[in-house]
């Protein structure tokens, strides 16, 4: 899982590969939750304004799957706006530099 900070430090890129479909998904997460869960917080209180789906993309231990193969392997009805794919979070931030132009 690879992890970057953005402009004002605000929240966290974080960046991961699904161990089953490989494809890389991205989301924002506030540095606050991140790092309460850096230093040791459960997932479910660093965490908790996240849903089920969110939570597990989050947790490096049990995989992190992404929401295709969570649907995939729980059958969860959770969805998320938050992850996205590399692409999707490319095109978004794209438009809003473009939008700033
Ligand atoms: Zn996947």
């Amino acid at each position: 899982m690879e992890v970057n900070t953005i402009s004002n430090l605000d929240a966290m890129v974080v960046t991961h590969r699904c161990p089953v479909c490989r494809k890389v998904h991205v989301m924002e997460v506030p540095a606050e939750n991140y790092l309460a869960r850096q230093l040791g917080a459960m997932l479910q209180d660093a965490y908790k304004d996240f849903n089920p789906m969110e939570r597990t993309f989050l947790d490096e231990r049990a995989g992190g799957y992404c929401p295709e193969c969570q649907k995939m392997i729980f059958g969860t009805d959770y969805t998320s706006d938050k992850i996205m794919t590399e692409e999707e979070y490319l095109a978004k931030h794209e438009a809003a530099v473009e939008a700033a132009l």
